[in-house]
């Protein structure tokens, strides 16, 4: 291996500096770590619940007391806003707090049948790979990592190879909170290399992805040879509905964070502003405003609310979606760093802007009719993941959240990640859910066990 041995340079894309230099995993460490959560996965499955409870929160509770250097790491690798990464950090430590609390409380089934007892036990599936993005880093860790860990799974964790530094912290805090070594290792590494191993590994059980679809397909397919079982959480072309009776100073004044959260580089993102015709005017009047209020600059300034992109290709990327006169361009800093300024432009839903991911700060403004033309729109998308819709009226609230082909909605508000509740996509948005009890379904597999009482 010695001969393929690679390095990684990771940069701080608000400054272009490098801030790590580190050794890039191959095949042969791929297969070592394998071995490695395989050899714990017997001692990890056996830790008696009320254990792996106190574990779990003890990690929790170690990420909470190192919730700023987390952010920092955080906000310098992936060039987000310090308070950005402070709510994702945060986020992540009630992630572990909440499948701590759940790991003891749950049951499996007793079924009517004749002649016995019929029972269900939900199993381990054993080693898990999981992938994950360079977006959010820990905190898109942290949904998978939970409940593998509270189902009593051992884990090869891959983080993106432009974003590590916060997965191998997490690693030494994992040891730290007493969870045994090989539980949890993390393997720095290109994704065409270890990603894909770890997809045909024979040894791993599940891939928990999170990335884009083309590379989810690769997944799913790759994952075909073994039946391994795959988690997908992919793309989006979110849309977000604001019919003219909705509170329009409200939606248009929030509207630029559910795209530029982030500079746009979230699954989320709501990325298509739909609008009733009749508003268009005045909403677009109200969504520049608000737009170009929109702090964007250093991360590490308490006050900025958007920072560059991840790096200078997809900067390039990004660039190709815009063409012609925006509606509006916000301002950007000059010098070093990926920066790209907030964008608005009027589109159809024919346009290339408005079908693909751009996953940048570039929202498209769209005109509907009427309630059926917003719902056509909205769902003329391959994509199935987020979305909003702003309305007076509840009941059209209702049938339009019920029409929609989407996992994730919002009422007057474009909030739709949290703890608690189910996280995940329709259509090629991917598939299997996240974070709340609903996770943990995709890290255990139900056996179901007759009992007979006769003779
Ligand atoms: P990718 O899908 O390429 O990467 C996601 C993860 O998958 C990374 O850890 C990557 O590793 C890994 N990976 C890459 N190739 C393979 C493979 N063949 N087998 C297994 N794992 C692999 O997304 P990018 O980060 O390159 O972003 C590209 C686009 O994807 C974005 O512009 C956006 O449209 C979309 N995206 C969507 C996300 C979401 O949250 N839904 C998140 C991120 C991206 P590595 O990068 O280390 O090589």
């Amino acid at each position: 291996m010695a001969a393929e041995a690679m390095t990684v340079n990771v940069i701080n894309p608000a400054t272009e500096e490098t801030i790590a230099t580190l050794e890039s995993a191959g095949v042969e460490e791929t297969d070592a770590a394998v071995e490695r959560a395989r050899a714990a996965f017997p001692a990890w499955r056996a830790v008696a619940p009320g254990d792996r409870v106190r574990l779990l929160r003890r990690l929790a509770t170690l990420v909470e007391e190192h919730h700023e250097e987390l952010a920092q790491i955080e906000s310098r690798n992936a060039g987000k806003p310090i308070n950005g990464a402070r709510g994702e950090i945060g986020m992540v430590a009630d992630v572990f707090h909440f499948y701590a609390g759940a790991i003891d409380k749950r049951y499996g089934d007793t079924i009517p049948v004749a002649g016995g007892v019929d029972m269900t036990f939900r199993e381990p599936l054993g080693v898990v790979g999981l992938i994950v993005p360079w977006n959010f880093p820990l905190n898109i860790a942290s949904w998978k990592l939970g409940p593998a860990l509270a189902c009593g799974n051992t884990i090869v964790l891959k983080p993106a190879e432009l974003t590590p530094l916060s997965a191998l912290r997490l690693a030494e805090l994992v040891l730290e909170a007493g969870i045994p070594e090989g539980v949890v290792n993390v393997l720095v590494g290109k994704g065409s290399v270890v990603g894909q191993r770890l997809v045909e590994h024979p040894h791993v059980a599940k891939i928990g992805f999170t990335g884009s679809t083309e590379v989810g397909r690769s997944v799913m397919q790759g994952a075909a040879g073994t039946i391994k079982r795959v988690t997908l959480e992919l793309g989006g072309k979110s849309a977000n509905v604001v019919f003219a009776d909705a509170d329009l100073e409200r939606a248009a004044a929030v509207a630029p964070y559910a795209v530029f959260d982030n500079a746009g580089q979230d699954c989320c993102a709501r990325s298509r502003i739909l609008v009733e015709r009749s508003a268009y005017d005045r909403f677009a009047e109200l969504l520049i405003d608000a737009t170009s209020k929109v702090r964007v600059g250093d991360p590490s300034d308490e006050r900025t609310e958007m920072g560059p992109l991840i790096s200078a290709q997809h900067r390039e990327t990004v660039a190709s979606f815009v063409d012609g006169e925006p509606l509006f361009t916000g301002e950007v800093q000059a010098g070093k760093g990926y920066w790209y300024p907030c964008t608005l432009v009027e589109a159809s839903n024919e346009d290339r802007i408005a079908r693909d991911e751009v996953f940048g700060p570039v929202a498209a403004l769209i005109p509907f009719d009427d309630e059926a033309d917003a719902v056509r729109i909205a769902n003329d998308t391959p994509y199935g993941l987020s979305g909003s819709i702003w309305t007076q009226n509840g009941a059209r609230a209702l049938r339009v959240a019920r029409a929609l082909e989407t996992g994730v909605l919002s009422v007057n508000s474009n909030s739709s990640v949290r703890v608690t509740t189910p996280f995940g996509g329709f259509k090629q948005s991917g598939f299997g859910r996240e974070l709340g009890l609903y996770g943990l379904d995709g890290y255990s597999e139900v056996k179901n066990v007759f009992y007979s009482t006769e003779g």
